[in-house]
């Protein structure tokens, strides 16, 4: 079969095939399309019982739940956020938009997840507190974190965008920092189109949370401002496919985790060529994509092994670049890890759409490229 005859397997898709549609309607008939409506505070208190904390602020994307969590946080000029070097842009971005200096720190071999002990070198006197990051749905080591902050007198946000539904020690991932963030951007593991959130246990960050979120705006005192704040947040018809989207969570969780068993069992025969990564022992990983590391060979042996599996139709995109190679975050400091692991990590497709034939074909397209000679 030549690869024109071939269905393009996309890397990620949104699963819309609950109650989306009804609900969206919904808001449409009914006149509730901007951020008044039922299915924002259903939205939020159905996410914090996800992610196992006693509040959830829904926001219009990932990116400002970041950012808002940080301004709730006190994060100003002169303060210095920790970051790991590898994740999603928006993490070291929101540190900026603070007029914060996000601090690089290299990660752990195969999770990619930040390095407890490069943190602790890491921080300084203007240290204010720590993003972690569950990078592609694998843990980071949130008790040691924990712990480093709590010497340290350091807020700790977990950035949990890529793992809705991940655990540690039985607790899901949002429950442990001060604050945690979501993304439900369309190629997450939750989507609302858009949207974001920012989940706690605290009532009083959650107050100041709500406050930046709504212009600032005096809670008993309407068109009354007494601070600077954002308009952040999240529609109801966001919320409505959010609402939707949570109804399925299990179902959908179970499809991802079967197909990354078929993976699993499909990429081990190929484990002289690439090598897949666990969640750390007393943790549970989620699928998000699923990555792979090429055991030889550099970035661009990666690049021509994606090029040999876009020609057969199989989407697929690097894993993150560290930002220490970005212009807008460049260091010299050594980051023997990251550029290590980053530069041999593929993601490869992984959504509920996808059956364990594609998983199959996306396997053995794999095969003939790493395998040739
Ligand atoms: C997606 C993502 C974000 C930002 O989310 P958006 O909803 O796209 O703004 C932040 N951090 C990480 C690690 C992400 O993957």
């Amino acid at each position: 079969m030549s690869a024109v005859d071939l269905q393009r397997i996309p890397l990620a898709q949104p699963d819309l095939g609950g109650r989306e549609l009804e609900y969206v309607t919904e808001c449409l008939q009914t006149g509730w399309i901007s951020s008044i409506g039922r299915f924002i505070g259903q939205f939020e208190m159905d996410f914090s019982r996800l992610a196992g904390t006693a509040h959830a602020v829904a926001t219009n994307n990932g990116t400002t739940a970041l950012h808002l969590a940080l301004a709730a946080l006190g994060v100003g000029p002169g303060d210095e956020v920790i970051v790991p070097t590898v994740t999603y842009v928006a993490t070291a971005n929101a540190v900026v938009y603070c007029g914060a200096t996000p601090v690089l720190v290299d990660v752990q071999p195969g999770t990619m997840n930040i390095e407890p002990e490069r943190l602790r070198e890491a921080i300084t006197e203007r240290t204010k507190g720590v993003i972690s990051v569950h990078l592609y749905g694998i843990p980071a080591d949130v008790s040691t974190i924990g712990e480093i902050c709590a010497e340290h007198d350091l807020f700790h946000v977990e950035d949990a965008a890529e793992s809705h539904g991940a655990t540690v020690g039985g607790k899901p991932v949002g429950s442990f920092g001060d604050a945690a963030i979501f993304s439900f951007f369309g190629n997450k593991i939750v989507t609302t189109g858009e949207g974001g959130v920012v989940t706690s246990n605290s009532d009083e960050l959650t107050d100041r949370l709500r406050l930046l979120r709504g212009q600032g705006m005096d809670p008993s005192r309407r068109y009354w401002f007494p601070v600077v704040g954002y308009n952040y947040r999240m529609t109801n018809i966001q919320a409505a496919i959010g609402v939707a989207q949570l109804e399925r969570f299990d179902e959908m969780i179970a499809v991802r985790r079967s197909l990354a068993a078929r993976y699993r069992s499909s990429l081990a025969e190929l484990s002289d060529h690439v090598e897949v990564v666990d969640a750390p022992a007393g943790s549970e990983s989620v699928p998000w994509l699923q990555n792979v590391f090429i055991r030889e060979g550099d970035a661009a042996r990666r690049d021509s092994i994606m090029t040999g599996l876009a020609s057969e139709g199989v989407d697929s995109r690097p894993v993150f670049y560290p930002m220490h190679v970005l212009p807008a975050f460049l260091s010299d400091h050594p980051f023997p890890v990251a550029d290590d692991w980053s530069a041999r990590g593929i993601s490869l497709p992984l959504h509920t759409a996808l059956s364990l034939d594609d998983v199959d074909r996306v396997c053995a397209t794999l095969a003939d490229i790493v395998t040739a000679r």
